[in-house]
């Protein structure tokens, strides 16, 4: 600690006061890429000072995070437990002129009698911040400013100068309302003799409802995306363009990248100044987008990691519909729901159908359907070894295009699937083979 530093260090300080959602964890990318691509350290700190606010749980939440991410912190920190470092630096302030304890007049009840001021040297503070240029604020309007409610209760930016300070923190990427914290802290560190760091002040995140996101109008967590079943680097991908943008594409343009890809082409100063909105529409074509991107084994894997995590099992059958699942999910929380509902269970389980079912979308009474049925028997049976989605097409498909289609295809699904909503009959049959698709079909006109 409190050493000179070559490597970027940045830092993600979360208060543990509720889960943590996209307009949190976008800054976590920002400050991620950028430490990881230097080479830097990226330091997790939790702000938990606000003891009453503060709940274990959401500590353990922004850890869940951080790991779904794969975002490996080097340190970590917990600023309760500066609290003695804190309460010396504020005393060094004191001691050197720079801070007073200061006696109040309780306007309110439960006010304190004496707090400890920063002694405002009532300058303009200018700094360069890397999206926004030179920032001058006159700090007169700001009046020596409360750093603490006592010795051993120190406030925000007493805390949060100390730790940057103490952790060697070179970048400070934040959300833009810290703006107006700036000066306050950069007039704090240099009383303390501290180096002042770089700063990144990030456009704001806001919801489709154009309200900036935030805990206390729930938005949802992002735990609650990966319970869902989207891929962390879908998420990562689609944090980082909000607010970024890589070189040569313009502002919004969707682009998929891996967290290699990022890293390499991530730069402070393309973050823009205006604000990004969060669309859980685009984040799912970012996922789908990713989960194409995954060989069927690795799919495999992560549908099975993530049935697991939920204390459920892939179905045997999971191979021969895989390439259907993929089209079909475009998170792993659909595949799953498609798996567990047993909308594949066609591949196992002979279906049972019932008469009214295999006539109700066929427009056409019982004797029909299973005329019908018997005739597509019958051209099937002549479809030779090669029996894919395809060849039944072509074998049936004017038979059923002349005499009406749902009459023939609605019935013909029924009775391979067994159920109202599946595939079409031809990637049924061609996925079921030649021998099931005549079994089932017999079983079915047999109903009728
Ligand atoms: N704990 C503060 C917050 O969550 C950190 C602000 C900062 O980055 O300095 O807003």
């Amino acid at each position: 600690m409190n050493s000179t530093h070559d490597t970027i260090v940045t830092r993600f300080p979360p208060s543990p006061t509720g889960l943590l959602q996209a307009g949190n964890v976008r800054t976590a990318v920002f400050n991620y890429l950028f430490a990881k691509k230097h080479g830097g350290k990226f330091v997790l700190r939790i702000e938990d000072t606000d003891r009453e606010r503060s709940k274990s749980e959401y500590e353990q939440n922004i850890i869940d995070t951080m790991k779904w991410l794969g975002f490996e912190y080097d340190e970590f920190y917990r600023q309760s437990e500066h609290a003695p470092r804190h309460s010396e630096v504020l005393s060094k302030l004191i001691e050197q002129g720079d801070a007073y304890v200061s006696q109040e007049t309780p306007k309110e009840a439960g006010q304190r009698a004496e707090v400890i001021r920063f002694k405002n040297p009532n300058t303009a503070v200018t700094f360069t911040d890397v999206i926004r240029g030179d920032i001058t604020i006159d700090t007169t309007d700001l009046g020596d400013f409360v750093i603490g409610r006592s010795l051993t209760e120190p406030l925000y930016h007493l805390g949060v100068t100390v730790d940057d300070f103490d952790e060697g923190i070179t970048h400070v990427i934040r959300g833009e309302d810290h703006i107006s914290n700036t000066p306050r802290q950069i007039l704090i560190l240099r009383a303390l003799g501290a180096p002042i760091p770089t700063y990144a002040h990030l456009p704001l995140v806001f919801g489709t409802d154009k309200q900036k996101l935030s805990k206390r109008r729930g938005a949802k967590a992002i735990t609650e995306y990966r319970d869902e079943g989207y891929l962390p680097e879908a998420m990562i991908n689609y944090l980082a363009l909000l607010g970024w943008h890589p070189e040569g594409k313009d502002e919004g343009e969707q682009e998929v990248f891996t967290v290699p890809e990022l890293l390499e082409q991530f730069t402070l100063e393309r973050i823009q100044k205006s604000s990004g909105v969060f669309d859980e529409a685009k984040l799912k074509w970012f996922n789908y987008e990713h989960l194409k991107r995954l060989s069927d084994e690795e799919f495999t894997d992560r549908i099975t990691t993530f049935m697991a995590a939920h204390g459920q099992e892939v179905p045997e059958y999971m191979p021969q519909i895989l390439t259907l699942l993929r089209e079909r999910s475009q998170t792993l929380g659909e595949a799953r729901d498609a798996l567990i509902m047993g909308e594949f269970a066609f591949m196992v389980v002979t279906p049972n159908p019932g008469p009214d079912l295999l006539i109700q979308g066929a427009k056409a009474d019982a004797a029909t359907v299973k005329r019908h049925l018997e005739h597509i028997h019958r051209l099937l049976e002549s479809v030779g070894p090669e029996f894919t989605d395809a060849t039944v097409k072509a074998a049936i498909f004017d038979y059923a295009t002349e005499v009406g289609r749902a009459s023939v295809l609605w019935p013909l699904r029924v009775a391979l699937s067994g159920r109202e909503k599946s595939p079409d009959p031809f990637t049924l049959a061609g996925l079921i083979g030649k021998e099931h698709t005549l079994s089932r079909i017999v079983a079915a006109a047999e109903l009728l």
